[in-house]
């Protein structure tokens, strides 16, 4: 499907012959979470694909319901992966919401959002202020203590809930620009500090930049970097996830590093993309967007291809394992975390359907509230029988969807990123 010829206002639409190239095997559904949960064939990628054949082609109507099977796609790329003549229903999921987007009015709160917040790391860190008062003033113990969140509905508990002890200061204000090599500097590296990284999940990429470090690496974190467009994507803005493509290749080329390194799964996958896909059009930037593509690894990724010190403290923990979408069927990168937790001396216990989606795909528990809470059962239930003490992913969407639902179970469950186990091994603080 990569020979897309019908240019749809700047967005590659397939030919009708890829379209028609769907031989109705049926493999697409068998691996597809929303298809999974309702059994309905509009909610199989098959439909998805021959749904939006029929608005292009003008015989279907955009409608509402059109739309929303659109964006309840999680964009979990397993239809990519498993069909057999090559079509991708998940990436055409995604082209059409970037249609959606220019022939729909959109409401004034998207771009409000994905122009204006979304690239702006210190507007950002601003609106999680009150998230971060409600927690660092106490507030958030005197409600749970007191029990004022069995009142709320429990969609609203589910969202206070899902929160993760929030960091003071955002990373970026933390780390230094340049992290020197702990011992002789073998490689130099820029490292990504995604948005969740920065404000939500700073502790696990204080540990990514120790690891890293720990293994003769000097890495320079750029604080101007901007989100990698991944919400854009999702959400049909594509122009602005091109301008965003093009800051961070600016920002991060100058660097001349050896590799530009990423902990977040969706930042890796979609920094990966700027060369393959995003700027491919783009005169001026397509052979800069390859070159710097070619240098973008998951820390994981990266640490599995060099020789790595051993850890002086083993961890003697049961650990489980979750294979986030972006990571192991957008970067096929799966073997490296395991082996990190295992150098980690953790347990490893194998998740069953380890690489199912959870149902977090970033915002679904917001606009998909009771399907993605569908998908996460199954999810929580699996990670239940591993009687883990804790259940790792590289990838800040699923380690909050995954503690939402250990929440929501009552599992005694820690949700952490690998490299945080493998930092603790190095009892590096
Ligand atoms: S796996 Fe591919 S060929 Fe088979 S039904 Fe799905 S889209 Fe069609
Ligand atoms: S990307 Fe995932 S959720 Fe979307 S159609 Fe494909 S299998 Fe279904």
């Amino acid at each position: 499907m990569a020979d897309a010829r019908n240019i749809w206002q700047g967005i590659q639409l397939p030919s009708e012959e890829q379209y028609l190239a769907c031989i109705r095997c049926g493999l697409c559904l068998s691996v597809c979470p929303t298809y999974r949960e309702t059994l309905r064939e509009t909610d199989s990628p098959r439909a998805r694909l021959m749904l939006f054949r029929k608005v292009i082609a003008g015989e279907l109507e955009m409608s509402h319901g059109f739309t929303d099977k659109m964006y309840r796609c999680l964009d979990c790329l397993a239809c990519n992966a498993i069909c057999p003549v090559g079509i991708k229903p998940g990436d055409l999921a995604l082209a059409a919401r970037s249609v959606i987007h220019q022939a729909k009015p959109q409401p004034w709160i998207k771009p409000l959002i994905f122009g204006g917040l979304f690239p702006n790391a210190s507007l950002m860190e601003t609106c999680m202020m009150p998230m971060l008062l409600y927690q660092r003033l106490g507030i958030q113990r005197v409600v749970n203590t007191l029990g004022l969140t069995r009142r709320l509905p429990t969609r609203l508990r589910d969202y206070e809930r899902m929160l993760p002890s929030l960091p003071v200061r955002s990373l970026r204000h933390r780390l230094p620009e340049t992290t020197p090599a702990r011992g002789p500097r073998k490689y130099r590296v820029a490292f990504f500090l995604g948005c969740f990284q920065n404000m939500i999940f700073a502790d696990a990429s204080a540990a990514t930049v120790r690891v890293l470090a720990r293994n003769g690496c000097e890495v320079v974190t750029p604080k101007n970097v901007k989100c990698c467009g991944m919400p854009h994507l999702g959400y049909g803005d594509v122009a602005t996830a091109r301008a965003l493509a093009r800051h961070n290749i600016d920002i991060l080329e100058k660097l001349d590093a050896d590799a530009i390194i990423t902990d977040c799964a969706t930042c890796g996958s979609t920094l990966k993309e700027y060369g393959a896909h995003l700027l491919a059009d783009d005169a001026e930037y397509r052979d800069k967007a390859r070159a710097f593509s070619v240098k973008v690894k998951d820390v994981a990724e990266f640490l599995g291809a060099i020789p790595l010190r051993e850890p002086e403290h083993p961890l003697k923990t049961r650990v489980t394992y979750h294979d986030p979408c972006h990571l192991r069927r957008g970067q096929n990168v799966w073997r490296e975390p395991r082996r990190l937790l295992q150098l980690a001396g953790a347990e490893l216990i194998e998740l069953r359907e380890a690489d199912w989606c959870c149902g977090s795909a970033g915002t679904q528990a917001i606009t998909h509230y009771a399907s993605s809470m569908q998908i996460l059962a199954r999810k929580t239930e699996n990670v239940a029988k591993t009687n883990a003490a804790i259940i790792t992913a590289g990838c800040p969407g699923c380690q909050l969807q995954l503690g939402l639902g250990a929440q929501r179970a009552g599992l005694k469950v820690q949700v952490q990123h690998p490299i945080q186990l493998l930092d603790r091994a190095y009892n590096d603080r």
